[in-house]
């Protein structure tokens, strides 16, 4: 049937030929929802061959390159929520395979923790299994055909980076990689490109929202030290607010006196953690409706929560604008929640690689399956050739299996304490399988354990429901050119009334034979943020609600909203979404980030009685990894949870 396009969709270009599904090997891998079906029988990859052979065993597998719904991509997800929603796994097929370990769960942590394992005991074989058709889990590498060559983005995961130093455990890993965050920083990464071509931040105010259309740009950089008033007056005089809504911006940005004099800075602490920075801006600050509007969007890319959702506390942390009146002392404070940016506790050295972490998950996987990408450092890994028909060899030490959905681990016998070996059940193409490990890590979201481990405590598998992770979706767009940005002289725009409340160029990175796209005139990779939330519901349930409308989200719809919002905003300087977007990727993640303590809707508990450390206890032969039970949703907490798990297996 020939699809028929409205005017609209035909001047945005709907019509025009992208990818916009799954292709592996020049051919369509059926997938989706309805070809599976919604019973553990069906489907959760593509089949095996007659030979026995897997897609990632064939050469040319090469998932980087997928187009259309990744991230969470179609086929990953349906047999884990079939298991949820209460269907009962087929017989496996016991494969007579056993293994030293068997890791669940092949994001950073899960590589990690074979990482670790294999350093204690060099020659234990490893399987890891992972629902995904790649590996990495969060730390998703984007990869397009550009300009004649290959052109980089992160599909989750966006760099090194932590609101505290990293662990001597994590930092250890990354320096036994080749990964010096500092060096690669300081000889990689280009920071004041955009800024030297005069380019910088910018905000969209829509019409909706503000009562007219206008991208204003100078928007100065937000942190511990507020800009000055001669800074933000240009930003702030272009803006269609009101003459009274600008006041109150000046007043937020600039001088924000102390609304509670009476208080000790420790009392100001512990009021501003009881309420949200929303409120704080709107009911005690008393700014406009429009400032609130305009700032709604800010603390999304943190915690994916608008302003309504995220503590005044944790506002300021973060250097968020309104406190400089209160004269806070420096420093963390109660009910804080994870994420008190270097501010008060001292961050993390950063560093992006041009896939973000999925560099990462590449430097393990080359470290834990010889062969399998070639090159020796962590600058030749970004443009490391990898041969995904290596991964799971039957004479690896270290096997990685993907597209596998295990849906079972139980002690063999089913008493922990006397079993010898844990069976594992996975689902793969449709068939259930079975092997054996003598220990298990999961590393897989903690919210699926209680289904995979019946048997396990009920006050863990309780801990483990409360961890409700937090969905967000990020998009890469592949640009014919990016002239209307340099016309605009704007590098990254945030749109508070955005279908994509934020999109940034991709920033100029130049590591090994990877140059940043640094021609205005030639193609460059956008990318673009949504964080689907309900604001003004408890932090959990506006998860679970973006969470649905992420999974009932088609490409279409995607793919429509980006090419109007693109036109929209840059239009004006000769943008044309039809013409100029050449590709587009959705990385879905409806299981985002790992949840942390919010204390506007959370008690607080002592350290021992947190849903993470409860969650986390080790189960006769099985340990639980994974950043969900660290509590914080960073790359060392991946790692640092994956270090533990093994602790927790050897002690
Ligand atoms: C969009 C996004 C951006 C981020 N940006 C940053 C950043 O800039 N810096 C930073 O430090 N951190 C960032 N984070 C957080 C960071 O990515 C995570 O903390 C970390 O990667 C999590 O690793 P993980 O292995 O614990 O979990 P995951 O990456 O989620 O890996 C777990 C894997 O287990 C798989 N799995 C689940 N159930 C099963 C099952 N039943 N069978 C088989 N496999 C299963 C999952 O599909 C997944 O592949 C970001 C996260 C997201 C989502």
């Amino acid at each position: 049937m020939t699809r028929r396009w409205t005017d609209e969709d035909r001047a945005l270009g709907m019509d025009r030929p992208i990818p916009r599904r799954d292709f592996l090997n020049g051919g369509a891998v059926a997938l989706g929802a309805a070809a599976i079906g919604l019973s553990l029988g069906g489907a959760t990859g593509a089949e095996a061959a007659a030979d026995g052979t897997w897609p990632q065993d064939r050469p040319g597998y090469y998932p980087p390159r997928l187009q259309g719904l990744r991230g969470s991509h179609p086929g990953s997800f349906e047999a884990a929520h079939a298991l949820r929603d209460g269907a009962a796994p087929a017989r496996p097929t016991p494969l007579k395979e056993t293994y030293d370990l068997i890791v669940v769960g092949a994001g950073l942590s899960g590589l990690s923790a074979a990482w670790f394992w294999r350093r204690k005991h060099p020659d234990a074989r490893i399987l890891i299994l992972d629902n995904h058709d790649d590996f990495g889990g969060h730390a998703k590498r984007n990869e397009v055909e550009l300009d004649g060559g290959v052109r980089l983005m992160n599909g989750g995961t966006l760099m090194i980076d932590s609101p505290f130093p990293y662990s001597a455990e994590a930092d250890g890993l990354l320096k036994a990689l080749g990964v010096d965050p500092v060096a690669l920083s300081k000889t990689c990464e280009d920071h004041a490109f955009y800024r030297d071509r005069g380019m910088g931040q910018a905000i969209f105010f829509d019409k909706e929202t503000f009562g007219q259309d206008k991208l204003v740009g100078g928007l100065p950089d937000l942190g511990e030290d507020l800009p000055s008033l001669e800074a933000v007056s240009a930003f702030i005089d272009a803006t269609p607010l009101s003459e009274t809504a600008r006041a109150d911006l000046r007043r937020l940005l600039t001088v924000s006196p102390d609304p509670w004099p009476e208080l000790s800075s420790d009392a100001k602490k512990d009021r501003l953690s009881r309420i949200s920075y929303r409120d704080y801006i709107r009911d005690v600050l008393k700014v406009d409706a429009s400032v609130v509007a305009m700032f709604q969007t800010f603390t999304q890319g943190e915690w994916a929560e608008g302003i309504d959702g995220v503590s005044a506390l944790d506002c300021w942390g973060f250097g968020m604008p309104g406190f400089r009146g209160l004269n806070l002392a420096p420093g963390p404070a109660p009910r804080m929640s994870f994420t008190p940016r270097g501010y008060c506790q001292g961050s993390s050295y950063r560093f992006h690689f041009p896939d973000g972490n999925a560099s990462i998950a590449r430097l393990l996987v080359r470290a834990l399956v010889p062969g399998a990408l070639t090159g020796s450092t962590a600058q030749d890994i970004v443009t490391a050739k990898a041969d995904y028909a290596r991964l799971d060899r039957p004479d690896n030490a270290v096997r990685l299996r993907l597209s596998s959905t295990v849906v079972a681990a139980r002690h063999a016998g089913g008493d922990p304490a006397t079993a010898s070996h844990v069976e594992v059940d996975y689902i793969r193409g449709g068939k259930t399988f079975s092997v054996a490990g003598a220990k298990v890590i999961l590393a897989c979201y903690n919210m699926i354990i209680p289904y995979l481990c019946p048997e396990l405590p009920a006050e863990q598998k309780a801990a483990m429901h409360e961890l409700v992770k937090e969905p967000l979706v990020y998009a890469t767009v592949a640009l014919r050119d990016w002239t209307a940005f340099d016309r605009l002289k704007v590098s990254s725009v945030r749109a508070p009334g955005g279908y994509w409340t934020s999109f940034n160029l991709d920033p100029i990175v130049n590591i090994g034979d990877y140059a940043g796209a640094k021609d205005p005139t030639r193609p460059t990779l956008l990318r673009l943020t949504r964080t689907p939330c309900a604001p003004g519901l408890p932090e959990h349930d506006q998860n679970r609600a973006g969470r649905a409308e992420l999974l009932a989200t088609s490409f279409e719809t995607f793919e429509r909203e980006t090419r109007r919002e693109l036109g929209r905003i840059l239009g004006p300087a000769g943008f044309d979404p039809a013409r100029d977007i050449t590709a587009l990727i959705v990385n879905r993640w409806p299981h985002g980030y790992a949840p942390e303590r919010n204390y506007l809707w959370e008690p607080e508990v002592p350290e021992d009685q947190l849903p993470q450390v409860v969650a986390r206890q080790r189960f006769g032969r099985i340990a639980i990894a994974n950043s969900d039970c660290g509590g914080g949703a960073y790359t060392d907490v991946a790692i640092d949870m994956a270090h533990r798990a093994v602790q927790d297996l050897s002690a």
